[in-house]
């Protein structure tokens, strides 16, 4: 059903929280930096029009196990395994009924498929006794299920049913804070910053986005600050490159100065990234 980075959920406006949130967010929130929101929304909105999970998957049931699948592995390994997995078991019944010791050569290239196969198949158990073998859309009945955190019961939110849903994962975690637009190592405070800043119709597309940006540009070691669209708007951004420069005991090449629109165009495409930003 879905490919990405191509397809995004579309997300209704509404009130700050989603289903069942309150009960587990923290409720004192430290206030983010002031920092130009939303020129850096549209700046992500022009970089990535159209993004969506890197998983490939066609229910409900089986982005629920994607996802489950992907946490400490890439997209990549995950979309490997998940065909066989889904040819075998393609709904909660039938993993219901395996033993994760038939689950876990299916899944064995994926990180702690031990564990995972385990949680898949008590998972779909616990779908088939409570919700009549179908994925509850609701956050709540997602964070029973066993092996499902608020990161994952996020993503099925908004990838399986277009409800919204802003998961915090590593890169969102990171872009974010260097951005200014959360101020928390915590990803449940993140979560509530974004979720306060960004429009709630927009809270699953702006992770996909800040997800491709990570991977793609905003690394943990090495982010491509000179090629960034976003330099302008991002202290953390402007303090690494200045870093940067000082080490190597020269300015910026020309070309890749902070800011360069043709630099930043070059360093975007290079990384494979569509670039159209209106400057
Ligand atoms: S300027 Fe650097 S730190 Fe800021 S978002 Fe871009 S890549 Fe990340």
């Amino acid at each position: 059903m879905r490919q990405g980075p191509r397809s995004s959920p579309e997300l209704g406006a509404g009130p700050l929280l989603g289903h069942g949130e309150a009960d587990t967010m923290p409720k004192e929130v430290p206030r983010p930096p002031r920092v130009p929101v939303r020129r850096i929304l549209e700046v992500l909105a022009q970089i990535y029009p159209d993004v969506g999970s890197g998983l490939n998957f066609s229910t409900p049931f089986q982005c629920l196990v994607a996802t489950m699948l992907s946490a400490q592995c890439t997209d990549r390994v995950v979309n490997q395994v998940t065909p066989a997995l889904f040819a075998k078991m393609p709904d909660a019944p039938t993993l219901a009924a395996a033993e994760p010791a038939v689950v876990e050569p299916l899944i064995r290239h994926v990180g702690l498929y031990h564990t995972k196969a385990k949680n898949l198949v008590a998972a779909a158990r616990l779908l088939c006794e409570h919700h009549g073998g179908e994925v509850p859309a609701r956050m709540e009945d997602l964070l029973a299920l066993p092996g499902v955190g608020r990161k994952t019961a996020n993503v099925v939110l908004a990838n399986a049913f277009g409800l919204p849903g802003l998961a915090v994962d590593t890169h969102v975690l990171r872009v974010s804070n260097r951005l200014g637009l959360a101020s928390s190592r915590s990803p449940e405070v993140v979560e509530r910053q974004l979720k306060r800043r960004v429009p709630r119709a927009e809270w699953g597309r702006e992770h996909h986005r800040l997800i491709w940006h990570g991977r793609l540009v905003c690394h943990a070691r090495n982010p491509e600050c000179p090629a960034c669209p976003l330099l302008p708007l991002c202290r953390w951004g402007k303090a690494y490159v200045k870093t940067q420069s000082a080490r190597s005991g020269a300015a910026p090449p020309r070309g890749t100065r902070p800011g360069g629109v043709a630099a930043r165009r070059d360093g975007i495409q290079r990384v494979g990234v569509q670039f159209d930003v209106k400057s």
